[in-house]
């Protein structure tokens, strides 16, 4: 194959063959193509797009650049969530065992932060022991034995889109509907679900800014992942706030424990449950979304989902004693810093997208490659919109490893709260709901 004629090809806007597309997906798996070339293509791809057929080509050759799992007969769905990637965005961490106790088999194939969205497979990785790289073999037995397995594809498992995603997080090429409609549903096809939600974020610290970019990018991830024979709906939700009140990713572990124990926060609790709501309709476990979301939160305040959490970590390896422990601490990062109010008001907003870049430049995201991640920096206690603050009160926190990167981070959110003298209009989180 000429990738260089590929190249150019894309990047004067013309549309390359299914055959084509295969064979820079399997060349670049098989690490025949260098990454320069790669990332020329990718961002080829980001300016001039690809067409549906090119997107439906691309997904499949990734989906079979490795294997699929597959299960065993079972009355419980296989199914999943995934989201477009967020700043906060922790939901995925109690969905799994929530649906697990809802009777469904949960295949979570998870991944890294990108750009400043933090990653599932990270944040994971803040538990001691906890295994996120797993052989296929024990994916499908903990999924059989569990419910179900939060880890990164395999060796084996869509390895096309682990190092193209790599490359992506470090090129610029990440907010592309085609290519993240690739990557995700690449990783969702080779799960063999029968339903699938998916979480399409909008806004500041979203990779799609606006309303109408999510609606297109849901709307082509719900038509072909119900054209591969995968029952499946989008949530459109809002990501100018960070989800939640912490990010980073230890501090995110935190709380989705928090919201196993019932504890909220709130936001976080009301997509946990209507993700859950949406699987039971989809896999007609229930008639409609408000019988669903009653199911999902009886399931949450019956405390077997927690239970299930620490199922789920010692059949990953974690040590969950020492979890637990480390669950006692106040922070576990060398130093933390208060933002303070620098006035009387209400809390108006808090910018995702500053919280997002702060958290990275800490150390809890990428910057290139090669970055090793600090599990436990980041920011919690984070002011939500309508709070009162009055002057010197917490707006935040921030976890650093030094103290020259704690003030530099004070400093930057600082920026990030905007204090009004009114309170604001009630932000609303899901927005649209795209299905077929
Ligand atoms: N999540 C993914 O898995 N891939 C993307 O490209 C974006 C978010």
């Amino acid at each position: 194959m000429n990738f260089l004629s590929l190249i150019e090809a894309k990047r004067d806007g013309r549309e390359l063959e299914a055959g084509q597309i295969k064979e820079i997906v399997a060349d670049y798996a098989a690490g025949k193509i260098p990454d320069y070339q790669m990332a020329a293509w990718l961002m080829a791809v980001y300016f001039k797009g690809l067409t549906t057929p090119e997107t439906s080509a691309l997904t499949l050759a990734m989906r079979d650049s490795g294997d699929v799992l597959k299960f065993p007969k079972d009355a419980r769905p296989l199914v999943d969530k995934h989201s477009t990637g967020g700043v906060g965005d922790k939901v995925s961490l109690p969905l799994a065992p929530l649906l697990a106790c809802l009777g469904f088999r949960v295949p979570m194939i998870s991944g890294r932060g990108l750009g400043i969205t933090g990653g599932t497979l990270d944040k994971l990785e803040s538990i001691t022991g906890f295994k996120t790289a797993l052989p296929l073999e024990k994916i499908v037995e903990n999924v059989q034995q569990v419910g179900c397995v939060i880890c990164g594809q395999t060796e084996r498992m869509v390895p096309a889109d682990r190092a193209m995603y790599a490359l992506r997080d470090v090129t610029g090429t990440v907010p592309s509907i085609p290519l993240i409609t690739a990557s995700i549903l690449s990783k969702k096809l080779a799960e063999s679900l029968r339903a699938l939600v998916l979480d399409v974020k909008f806004g500041a610290a979203a990779f799609m800014p606006t309303i109408e970019q999510a609606n297109d990018l849901a709307e082509a991830m719900v038509a072909l992942g119900n054209e591969c024979g995968v029952n499946t709906r989008a949530v459109i939700t809002s990501m100018d706030a960070p989800l939640g009140r912490a990010a980073g990713n230890w501090l995110e572990v935190k709380e989705s424990v928090h919201c196993l124990d019932g504890l909220g926060p709130v936001d976080l609790q009301e997509l946990v449950i209507d993700f859950a709501a949406h699987l039971l309709v989809q896999t007609d476990k229930a008639l409609g979304m408000e019988d669903a979301r009653k199911m999902a939160n009886d399931c949450l305040e019956s405390g077997q989902p927690r239970k299930k959490w620490d199922e789920m970590l010692a059949a990953q390896g974690a040590d969950v004693a020492a979890f637990s422990k480390k669950l006692e601490r106040d922070h576990t990062a060398p130093l933390v810093m208060e933002v303070t109010a620098p006035q009387d008001g209400f809390v108006q907003s808090c910018n995702a997208r500053i919280v997002g870049e702060v958290v990275r430049d800490l150390g809890g995201g990428r910057l290139t490659k090669d970055t090793v991640i600090q599990p436990d920096v980041g920011v919690d206690m984070i002011a939500a919109a309508g709070e009162v603050a009055s002057f010197g009160a917490v707006l935040c926190r921030v976890h650093a490893t030094t103290k020259e990167q704690a003030e530099a981070a004070v400093k930057r959110l600082q920026e990030a709260f905007k204090i009004s003298e009114f309170p604001p209009e009630s932000a609303i989180l899901v927005r649209e709901v795209v299905q077929n």
